[in-house]
């Protein structure tokens, strides 16, 4: 059986007083959905978000517990100020911060140790697909940021062609079902069918009301991690409803 679906909003460093509305909206109208909803604010926000009837998550986490590392947050801290999940590996973060596959698995086993979920981001780049690189970039990725401690419970994997991020453009169904069918053998030649078969994977990058619902039709889509749509009540409840 497809496990159920999971809609994670990634409000990335947006997320001020006007976007509280997205989740007083959310929370409202006393969403009952038919899918796990997760909405991930900047650090700031968790604590006054959580405990409000949606699960909170973080958008990163230090791998250590506690340390001299200025600017970082733990996912001790994470977990105490309410959040669920965390999300790792972001090509943002990857980006903007040098940020290692190494880097995301020992993030990954900080997560677990603090009793988060871990949502673990993977996609290649244009030119990675462009020189048809894109299951190698996958493969690499998915060997060196996820530990073995992996089950069911504790990973979603989040499949997010980085030219896809904020662009409008998404990759044809096919080519999406491609990409998840492939992370899905991995997992069941890496850690047998039954942990794999549960793990969660949601496709990112440009996903909107208007396209939803048919990649949710897509074979081994286990919902979606919605960047810019998240931000906006309208939108991301449209979403919510298409799984
Ligand atoms: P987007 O972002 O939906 O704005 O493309 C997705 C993400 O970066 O998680």
């Amino acid at each position: 059986m497809a496990p159920r679906k999971l809609i994670a909003g990634n409000w990335k460093m947006h997320g001020r007083a006007s976007s509280l509305a997205v989740l007083e909206t959310l929370v409202d109208k006393h969403l009952d959905p038919a899918c796990d909803v997760l909405v991930c604010p900047p650090a700031t926000l968790i604590a006054r978000l959580a405990g409000r009837g949606v699960d909170i998550g973080g958008q990163d986490c230090h791998w250590e517990e506690l340390g001299a590392h200025t600017g970082d947050i733990a996912a001790e801290m994470l977990a105490d100020a309410g959040a669920k999940a965390v999300i790792l590996g972001h090509s943002e973060r990857r980006a903007d911060h040098g940020e290692t596959d190494a880097m995301v698995a020992r993030k990954t086993l900080a997560a677990w140790r603090a009793g988060l979920v871990a949502v673990v981001c993977v996609g290649e780049t244009e030119a990675e697909r462009d020189a048809g690189q894109t299951l190698a970039s996958i493969a690499a990725q998915l060997a060196g940021s996820i530990p073995e401690e992996a089950t069911a419970e504790n990973l979603v994997i989040a499949y997010e062609p980085v030219w896809a991020i904020g662009t409008g453009r998404t990759p044809t169904l096919a080519q999406i079902g491609e990409v998840h069918d492939f992370i899905r053998e991995s997992l069941e030649t890496r850690f047998g069918n039954g942990a794999a078969r549960g793990i969660r994977l949601l496709y990112g990058g440009s996903v909107k009301p208007g396209n939803a619902a048919e990649i949710f039709g897509v074979d081994n889509v286990d919902g979606a991690l919605v960047g810019g749509a998240s931000l906006k009540a309208e939108d991301f409840g449209a979403i919510i409803a298409a799984a």
